[in-house]
């Protein structure tokens, strides 16, 4: 197996051509023949002498996916269904904004979280994607929409927290003015809540959004929605996340998904309060997308108003998710590891 050339960093692309007795400033040339011109195969780097290419066939893959389905939906939001080098296939959503275009990708194939609500859970966990296998997602969308994305959201398939190192090695690529340079302000990460992780994040000084996956700010319920919290109760969650917002000044967003007589009542809303007061923060409310096991249905749209409308009177700034995809399976919770075995 050669190794994928996008999953170097800047840094590491430089060694690997001195070992190869090439010039380090070659890096240079290729990293935008791979994220600026986004080129499928090193014959088409043509600033490069034919030997080098020759060298870098022999000894690289170019990483590319390849598309095995795609879908569309009818408010622009587009599903792919992506083939990795081991046959392996990922899901990656990409959503049309006023401001652009937010790519949504998967960090694992399949996921160990076992959220209840989640399309993701119950399918096997395979492995973590490497960084370049995280970053060709983008590439092989902008190659097929011909469009620049502009937003890159860490909430496809997986726990990007379960696989830290190549989510942050990801994230530099996708950062560093040479490669995908999309500013780390329009790159986001969602956890379940890996709580040690967000120690890590806060101290690696990334400017990136964090979201927290709360879905219920009470242990019991939250539990049983989210096996997770077992081993990291809200408390130690919460004390995580004063330490990032102290440490980055940087606001959280959690995220809500709000089900029917589950976690969408006054009640509810008022301990939530109680636990967010005072944080530099904001709540993502999204209506719950049902998925096929049936035992969580969407709150009404009045009470999801209702909810909305108790937080802000109360001071913590809540707004509601834009359902996007959702008639193609590709809204929140709706991705799925998809091969031969779910057909
Ligand atoms: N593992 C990460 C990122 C993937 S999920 C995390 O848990 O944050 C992206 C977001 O979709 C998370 O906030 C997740 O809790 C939410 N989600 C999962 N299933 C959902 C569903 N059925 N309806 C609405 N949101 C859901």
């Amino acid at each position: 197996m050669k190794p994928n050339i996008k999953n170097f960093s800047y840094e590491e692309l430089k060694q690997e051509l001195i070992n190869l007795n090439e010039k380090p400033f070659r890096a240079e040339q290729i990293f935008k023949w791979l994220y600026m011109e986004n080129v499928k195969s090193f014959d088409e780097m043509t600033n490069l002498s034919l030997q080098l290419r020759k060298k870098l066939e022999e000894n690289y893959s170019i990483g590319i996916h390849n598309i095995l389905k795609k879908q569309e939906s009818i408010d622009g939001t587009k599903k792919y269904l992506l083939e990795l080098w081991d046959k392996n296939a990922i899901e990656t959503v990409v959503m049309e904004y006023k401001y652009g275009k937010t790519i949504c990708v998967s960090s694992q194939v399949g996921c160990r979280m076992g959220c209840k609500f989640c399309a993701s859970t119950g399918i096997n966990f395979v492995r973590n994607l490497d960084a370049g296998e995280i970053i060709e997602q983008i590439l092989t969308v902008q190659r097929d929409i011909k469009k620049r994305i502009s937003n890159v959201v860490f909430m496809g398939i997986g726990e990007p927290f379960d696989n830290y190192e190549n989510v942050i090695k990801a994230i530099h690529l996708i950062n560093h003015p040479k490669g995908l340079n999309i500013g780390a302000r329009h790159i986001s990460i969602s956890t379940s809540g890996i709580v040690p992780k967000i120690y890590n994040l806060a101290d690696a000084n990334i400017q990136c959004t964090l979201s927290i996956s709360l879905h219920s700010s009470n242990n019991e319920k939250r539990s049983k929605l989210m096996p997770v919290n077992k081993a990291y109760p809200i408390e130690e969650l919460m004390k995580a996340c004063k330490y990032y917002t102290q440490k980055t000044n940087r606001r959280i967003s959690f995220e809500y998904a709000l089900a029917k007589n589950n976690n969408d009542n006054l009640e509810d809303a008022k301990e939530l309060v109680k636990l967010l007061k005072g944080m530099l923060c904001h709540v993502n409310l999204i209506p719950i997308n049902e998925i096929e096991n049936g035992k969580f249905k969407k709150s009404t749209n009045e009470n999801i108003i209702k909810f909305r409308d108790y937080l802000n009177e109360k001071g913590i700034v809540a707004t509601i998710r834009r359902e996007l995809g959702s008639d193609i399976d590709a809204a929140c919770g709706q991705l799925r590891r998809k091969n031969l075995e779910d057909k």
